[in-house]
């Protein structure tokens, strides 16, 4: 089965894509959040509507969906009490004059969910409160360099993004610097010669990209982040935007023991609804004063309210205790279904955000081939980026998943 020849959208995804050709630039403009970053026909195109754990494309075939909008859906799409929420808030207002009372509550609770923090910004996307961030850490500490990892992606900031802008570089970019992930030797040598000049350490709490293994910081990798801090004032930027409430119910720098002076979420803080967040220790609060910000949907309230519910919801259905036990499932079976097609695989991350790798599969062909194999027959399993698990996937869901998933591992041919 070629791809090309059967691809899974139907005539009117089809006809969707053809009129998209034409008038959408294409390239890496949306690339990573379209069907298209799989290949296109492997996933389908565009979706219609959404509910729970399952998503509905155009020709009206639905799919058990682990790739999640790519983060946001954490409680299950249009979960009814953060529509509500949302609808209650929508008609009062969405964007008015002034503050809506909703930021300074839904701030509030943000900054108490993580201990030490003591102001916040919201914001709509991971890429703004990311690089607001650093902007902050620059600005307290008079310094210019910001130290990232190897591909760590950081959002699509030409500053920031892990693939070097296509036109002439800016002196912003030039301010960044690589280090290699989990090699605390050069990360403690480069802060000690540079220390005059280093504003931040920008960090994920996973080296996650796709189509690789996920590696875990190391222990010592972790004691030279906080030395770093502690020596040097250099401040930890902890973007959590997309691995935040699915790591640890309160931040993924948690279990790692660390403690940022900047936290940013995005992604699943508001089920959906377009709210990005970061929270920021007291000794930042008079840099952030200096700092210009704004946009104009900044604040639109709707998926302020949205957020309120979400984390209300989120701890009260203690859901990462559910998306933990439903992606230990998950791994469980797709490694007996692996098994048993004998498809080696790779099976990597922590099992909430899982990513799945075939063996002797160079720029992943066979992967794809699984991926629409696995379409076809109803599931959504992102061959590039890792899935995502919610608190609508049911035991039930897992298992059709798992199903569905052995007779795609059955139809991938094997190495060679
Ligand atoms: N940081 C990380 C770790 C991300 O994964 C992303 C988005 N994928 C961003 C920042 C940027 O967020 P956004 O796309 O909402 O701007």
């Amino acid at each position: 089965m070629s791809i090309a020849q059967d691809p899974v959208d139907g005539p009117i995804g089809q006809a969707l894509w053809a009129r998209a050709d034409q008038v959408l630039p294409g390239g890496g403009i949306y690339y990573s959040r379209s069907a298209d970053f799989a290949g296109r026909g492997v996933l389908p195109g565009f979706i219609a509507s959404a509910q729970g754990c399952r998503v509905t494309d155009v020709d009206g075939r639905t799919y058990i969906d682990f790739l999640c909008a790519n983060g946001p859906n954490i409680l299950g799409y249009r979960h009814p009490e953060v529509e509500a929420a949302a609808r209650r808030q929508a008609e009062q207002q969405t964007s008015a004059s002034f503050f809506p009372p909703a930021l300074v509550e839904v701030i509030e609770r943000l900054v108490a969910r993580v201990p030490g923090m003591a102001f916040g910004v919201t914001s709509k996307n991971g890429s703004e409160v990311v690089s607001l961030g650093v902007r902050m850490a620059r600005q307290h500490t008079g310094r210019r360099t910001v130290i990232t990892f190897d591909r760590a992606y950081h959002g699509s900031d030409p500053e920031l993004a892990n693939r070097p802008p296509p036109g002439p570089l800016s002196d912003g970019v030039r301010d960044i610097v690589r280090l290699p992930w989990n090699d605390p030797q050069r990360l403690a040598d480069h802060c000690a010669a540079h220390a005059d000049t280093t504003a931040a350490i920008l960090l994920n709490p996973l080296d996650q990209n796709p189509g690789l293994q996920t590696v875990a910081p190391s222990p010592e990798f972790l004691g030279a982040i906080r030395a770093a801090q502690a020596r040097h004032d250099i401040q930890l930027v902890f973007d959590d935007v997309r691995h935040g409430f699915r790591l640890d119910p309160v931040g993924s720098f948690r279990p790692l023991g660390l403690e940022p002076d900047v936290a940013a979420f995005g992604k699943a803080l508001g089920n959906g609804y377009a709210i990005s967040a970061l929270v920021a220790r007291e000794h930042l609060r008079a840099a952030a004063r200096k700092i210009f910000y704004t946009s104009t949907f900044m604040f639109e309230a709707s998926a302020m309210a949205a957020a309120m519910a979400m984390l209300e919801i989120y701890e009260r259905d203690n859901v990462f205790a559910h998306i933990t036990a439903m992606g230990e499932r998950l791994r469980a079976g797709i490694l007996a279904a692996a098994a048993k097609a004998g498809q080696a695989i790779t099976y990597t991350g922590p099992v909430t955000m899982p990513t799945l790798l075939l063996a002797d599969d160079p720029g992943g062909a066979r992967l794809k081939m699984f991926a629409r194999a696995a379409s076809g027959r109803g599931a959504i399993l992102h061959p590039n980026l890792n899935w995502n698990l919610s608190g609508a996937h049911q035991p039930a869901d897992i298992d059709e998943t798992i199903a569905i998933a052995a007779e795609a591992f059955a139809e991938t041919p094997g190495p060679g």
